[in-house]
């Protein structure tokens, strides 16, 4: 008799899914992904992934570790289309309404629509050979031992079979399903209490329109990307992703959502800091309705809280953290996240859920999580508490941002930092701290240049 087959189960095959299927395929002689939408040859937007009718950027760190995961695969996006440059110098970066210093930075910058850079991922792994999609499948549940220290697979309902439940048995399950994960219910039904959560309500709201140009408002550039700040909470994301099409997502925080009908958006975009997306459209022909997305509150699910956890289940991806999309890291910490599954996988073949979490945490999720929440709660309305540690840093970062419209320097570490190719505590280094108290403190010597005339320092 030979040896029973090792399989692994990944529930939802979004970004976290597809990135744990591909590790896991190092260990496990069978991968299944399940999810509730068609899959395999998807080329548009699909109802699982909100994501998909909005803007898409993917930082730094989640491109090299795609790299690392799929060599290649930044080639593909550019094979079909994608333009690239530099992630700091070809994008026009606006904090608190003043341009960036422009300093190449040495690291690309690939904007893709979400659904073309889903479908290469997804083409990448329907090529690993232990892979198989298990579509139009709705998860109900987690299937566990009789005691419940074991999870032992998942109970799924066939969407084109009026429903039809099926069983899928596993050695490993993975959720991967989002935010709307349904395993605190389940941990709490068999018995080990609530996942502690934490919540920062911002109150979001985006609206993405496309367009057709015939004046070229980049210059060479890929982006431009006013942020929104306390004294303007509107920010936006002007972009051109593959084959040309031109992407804007508006947005607002606190309620003060871009409107959908034509006229006020265009409103909207006038009122944001900077005119150069309004000077843009000016003879703009909108290729679609304006759609809307709301996004009320982030969440942090604390696993790594927990007294208990049962054997044969991990979670990742926005299951355990959905970041403010504004800040664009949740494909990012999606892909180290599997980074980590995979250190796991390796000592005995499975991993301990205890050390797993903790690590995610720690190596993952804590950074970013901590930079966007003392971020957001820069907005004197986001309801939370402000230790004076996280003051503090606020403070600082504002020194950061001003003293990065200044010098070049300044710049690259910050985006670097923003890029998540090094730590947020790398802008506390001497060398960094020394310029930004300089940057900050002193007059710049000359006004910075008035938009949309725009000139690049470099
Ligand atoms: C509007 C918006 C804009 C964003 N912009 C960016 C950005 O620019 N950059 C960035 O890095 N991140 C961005 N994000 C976040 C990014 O989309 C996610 O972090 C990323 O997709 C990884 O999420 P995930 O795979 O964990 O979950 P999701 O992408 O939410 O996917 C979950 C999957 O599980 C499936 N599923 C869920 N429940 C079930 C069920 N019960 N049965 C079967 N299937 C199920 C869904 O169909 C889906 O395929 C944005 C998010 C939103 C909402």
């Amino acid at each position: 008799m030979g040896k029973k087959p090792r399989r692994a189960l990944v529930l939802g095959g979004s970004y976290a899914g597809l990135f744990a299927a591909r590790v896991l395929t190092e260990q496990y002689d069978e991968v299944l992904i399940v999810d509730r939408d068609r899959l395999v040859g998807e080329r548009g937007p699909r109802r699982g992934r909100p994501q998909g009718r909005h803007i898409n950027a993917m930082h730094v760190r989640g491109l090299q570790v795609t790299e690392e995961l799929f060599p290649g695969f930044v080639d593909g996006l550019v094979a079909d289309g994608c333009p690239t440059g530099d992630y700091a110098g070809s994008c026009r970066w606006f904090f608190n309404g003043q341009p960036l210093v422009r300093e190449d930075i040495g690291y690309i910058a690939v904007p893709a629509t979400a659904p073309l850079m889903e479908r290469h991922l997804r083409e990448r792994v329907e090529r690993l050979p232990r892979v198989r999609f298990v579509e139009r499948h709705d998860i109900v549940g987690l299937e566990a031992t009789p005691d419940h220290s074991r999870i032992t697979g998942a109970r799924l309902a066939d969407l084109d079979d009026d429903r039809r439940e099926v069983v899928i048995e596993a050695d490993l399950v993975v959720d991967a399903t989002g935010r709307g994960s349904r395993t605190p219910a389940m941990l709490k039904r068999f018995g080990y209490g609530t996942v502690p959560e934490e919540r920062i309500k911002i109150n979001l709201g985006y609206v993405t329109q496309h367009y057709e140009l015939d004046d070229d408002p980049w210059r060479g550039d890929l982006a431009i990307i006013p942020v929104a700040y306390p004294g303007s909470p509107r920010g936006a994301i002007f972009t051109q992703t593959d084959h040309g099409r031109v992407e804007l997502t508006t947005y607002g925080l606190l309620g003060d959502h871009p409107p959908t009908d034509q006229e006020g958006f265009y409103e909207f975009v006038r009122s944001l800091a900077i005119p150069d997306i309004a000077d843009a459209l000016k003879t703009a022909r909108p290729v679609d309705d304006p759609v809307p997305f709301h996004y009320p509150v982030t969440l942090r699910r604390r696993y790594e809280r927990m007294s208990r956890l049962p054997a044969g289940l991990v979670v990742t991806g926005d299951a355990v953290t959905s970041f403010n999309p504004v800040y664009a890291q949740g494909m990012t910490v999606a892909a180290i996240s599997a980074l980590t599954l995979r250190r796991h996988l390796r000592p005995a073949g499975e991993p301990d859920p205890a050390t797993y979490f903790r690590d995610l945490a720690r190596d993952c999720i804590d950074a970013p999580w901590e930079m966007t929440t003392t971020v957001d709660l820069n907005f004197p309305d986001v309801p939370g508490n402000r230790s004076l540690k996280m003051r503090m840093v606020q403070r600082y970062l504002r020194l950061v941002q001003v003293a990065a419209t200044r010098d070049p320097k300044v710049t690259t570490a910050y985006l670097r930092a923003a890029g998540m190719v090094d730590t947020p505590q790398s802008l506390m280094r001497p060398a960094v701290l020394w310029r930004v108290l300089r940057g900050a403190f002193t007059r710049p010597a000359a006004a910075p240049p008035r938009q949309p005339a725009l000139a690049r320092t470099r």
